[in-house]
């Protein structure tokens, strides 16, 4: 039998890449023998996430801003993001760091293209097995999530974008749109464009929705480009590439995390946050407490978050009208700064209840009803 691995990283996706880019960093991971997994190709995504101060992967982080606009049918509003910033990070440019830097400065790591098919625990360590092989190791990182894993109900933010290059300089390469329902408000569910602008002429224009159906192609394009037209009626316009996905916004059951030395990663130990599927932050936070042995951080429940995102859920699926209404008031009435904080679940219990004040207040009202009943 071969020598066992240190460590096996199931998946090479969000979460796989950054505990590699984390293990690569630190000295006491440096030397570790860690074998990657994943049979299925690198996928462009754009990651974005926001953060104050020096980010463990600001190496890789193509473009920030500082300030967000948020827009509605009758109004438009651009703030500071204060003392956050708003980053992206490429997947595609992690993916390039992987295979072609860290694999040969870190000679004792390997990458298979293979299906893991399961993981049992043998003695003192695991067996990982594919169709192909099997692979012992101390330690499993595993990022696959099983639909089963997720809770009820089956919510997806689901979205396509395009990359676009403008013929003439409008667009303000400091400020992000973060969610624009000016041409979106008169949908059945819950949708927005999302634009990330990369200089003067390129953005990427992001169409997303809140629902368990998913859309066809068309629909996201068409949202898309009749607000490009809308807002930049003199320019004409190129498409360079489009990117597509979908997150699931639910709890994720996390009984399978608690083994000796097996830790479910990313999406599947539940660090997408489920009322917004923004996840980057939330696993490099997980990972590290998992790298530096400070489990117990990373397991710990945000209790009342939970149940604020348990409301707006259930507000998405039962009452889909009242949540534009609501994001609406959340940014009209609160500084972005703010919302950040809450939204990363660092805010006070003070600055919650003046956040619930601003809202309207009877969706939230029957959303309790539903959940005590
Ligand atoms: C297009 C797109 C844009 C996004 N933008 C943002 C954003 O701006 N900000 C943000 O915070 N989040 C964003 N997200 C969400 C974020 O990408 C995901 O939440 C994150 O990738 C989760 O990381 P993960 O490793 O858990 O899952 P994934 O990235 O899905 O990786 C899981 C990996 O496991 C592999 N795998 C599955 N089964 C097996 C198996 N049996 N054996 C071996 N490998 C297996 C898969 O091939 C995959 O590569 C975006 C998602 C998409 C799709």
């Amino acid at each position: 039998m071969d020598k066992p691995w240190d460590a096996i990283v199931i998946g090479l996706g969000g979460a796989g890449l950054q505990l590699a880019y984390l293990c690569h960093l630190d000295a006491n991971w440096k030397n570790k023998r860690i074998l990657f997994i994943d049979p299925n190709p690198p996928t462009k995504k754009t990651w974005c996430f926001w953060h104050q101060g020096a980010h463990s992967l600001d190496a890789m982080v193509e473009k920030s801003w500082s300030k967000l606009h948020i827009g509605t049918r009758d109004s438009s509003k651009i703030q500071s993001t204060g003392n956050y910033s708003y980053r992206m990070i490429d997947s595609l440019s992690l993916y390039d760091w992987f295979f072609d830097t860290a694999l040969r400065l870190n000679p004792q790591w390997s990458f298979a293209s293979d299906t893991v098919t399961s993981c049992i625990r043998n003695s003192k360590q695991w067996q990982i097995t594919t169709p192909v092989i099997s692979y012992f190791a101390e330690t499993i990182y595993d990022s696959r999530l099983s639909p089963t894993d997720l809770v009820p109900p089956h919510i997806f933010q689901h979205f396509k974008g395009m990359m676009i290059e403008l013929d003439k300089p409008l667009l303000d390469p400091n400020t992000a749109t973060f969610m624009d329902f000016s041409t979106t408000y008169h949908f059945p569910e819950p949708a927005f464009v999302y634009v990330l602008p990369f200089s003067e002429t390129r953005a990427l224009v992001e169409t997303t929705a809140f629902s368990s159906r998913f859309w066809a192609d068309e629909t996201y394009d068409n949202i898309s480009v009749d607000y490009i037209k809308r807002k930049f009626p003199d320019a004409q316009f190129q498409v360079l590439s489009t990117e597509k996905g979908r997150i699931p916004m639910a709890f994720v059951n996390e009984a399978t995390s608690l083994e000796p030395g097996f830790y479910k990663i990313g999406g599947a130990a539940g660090k997408i946050k489920a009322t917004t599927g923004y996840a980057f932050n939330r696993i490099n936070h997980h990972l590290q407490c998992l790298l530096t042995n400070k489990e117990s951080l990373a397991h710990e429940s945000a209790g009342r978050f939970k149940f604020y995102d348990s409301l707006l859920l259930s507000i998405i699926e039962k009452e889909p009208q009242s949540v534009t209404p609501i994001f609406r008031e959340l940014f009209q009435k609160n500084e972005i700064e703010k919302i950040l904080r809450f939204l990363d679940e660092d805010s006070t219990l003070t600055d919650e209840i003046k956040i619930f004040a601003s809202l309207p207040w009877s969706p939230f009202l029957k959303a309790l009803v539903r959940k005590w009943r």
